[in-house]
């Protein structure tokens, strides 16, 4: 069985409370397929004040993470094998389904996650690569951790009961995931399509392929546009394929 081990360099470790109730995420920690281990950033402070942040030189607004503990919390991890270290921060690559499939088949990941105007930049030696959960500016490093925690553990084998879930779901391919219903038939005077209830499995399955298609022109055409996504389909079939060889 997998056990895939997350380190997290952080100076609000609490926040990390929230992984013991996230449904699927919390029983992968209780089946031990995954391990979070939290390093409080605090501890490798420097001086009688644990000291963890500066002014910034040349002057300007908040505090800097100094790089000493930084360094510290990162040297005192034991590295596996397959391990990277991501930095978290709103300069860095936005994270796709891709990514979480690719980090996937790592056995460890070690977050840095930022704090305040953000990290001295001889913290990003450090980092494997440069990550951002989206072209907004949030205050911390904590909620992208915990969200590529979530979509890491979730495409794990083992996490969910069948790996047959993953294949349709949005960002698997370029392309959306069909319109999905379940009981009732009628619900305020909204009808399940009839050809859901038809039993004809290759109807449904046309049907559900031309909604992926038509779905994802009318929100999102730049996936279909863009080749990148085209050419990098992250394909748990293959995944799947694989898994039984
Ligand atoms: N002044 C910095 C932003 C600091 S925000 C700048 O302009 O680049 C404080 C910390 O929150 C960052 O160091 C980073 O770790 C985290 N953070 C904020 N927004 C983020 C995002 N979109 N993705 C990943 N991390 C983010």
């Amino acid at each position: 069985m997998t056990n895939f081990n997350f380190e997290v360099i952080t100076l609000f470790p609490k926040a990390f409370e929230l992984i013991n109730n996230l449904g699927v995420i919390t029983r992968a920690l209780e089946k031990n397929l995954i391990n979070v281990n939290l390093h409080d950033l605090r501890e490798f402070g420097e001086g009688n004040y644990r000291q963890v942040d500066d002014k910034p030189y040349g002057g300007g607004a908040g505090m800097v993470l100094k790089p000493g503990p930084i360094y510290k919390a990162h040297d005192s991890i034991d590295k596996l094998p397959k391990s990277k270290t991501l930095l978290m921060t709103p300069q860095g690559k936005v994270m796709k389904q891709q990514d979480l499939l690719r980090w996937s088949t790592l056995d460890q990941i070690i977050f840095i996650c930022g704090q305040y105007e953000g990290f001295d930049e001889r913290v990003r030696c450090l980092a494997d690569e440069e990550i951002s959960l989206g072209d907004y500016v949030l205050s911390g490093g904590e909620i992208p951790a915990i969200s590529i925690i979530n979509g890491v553990t979730r495409i794990l084998p083992g996490t969910l009961g069948t790996m047959d879930s993953l294949v349709d779901e949005s960002h698997n391919s370029s392309l959306l995931e069909y319109p999905q219903y379940t009981r009732p038939q009628t619900f305020r005077e909204m009808k399940v399509p009839d050809i859901l209830l038809s039993g004809n499995h290759e109807e449904i399955k046309s049907w559900r392929e031309k909604k992926m298609f038509e779905r994802t022109m009318d929100r999102r055409k730049d996936l279909i546009i863009n080749t990148e996504s085209l050419n990098t389909s992250t394909n748990y079939d293959d995944k799947k394929k694989n898994k039984k060889n």
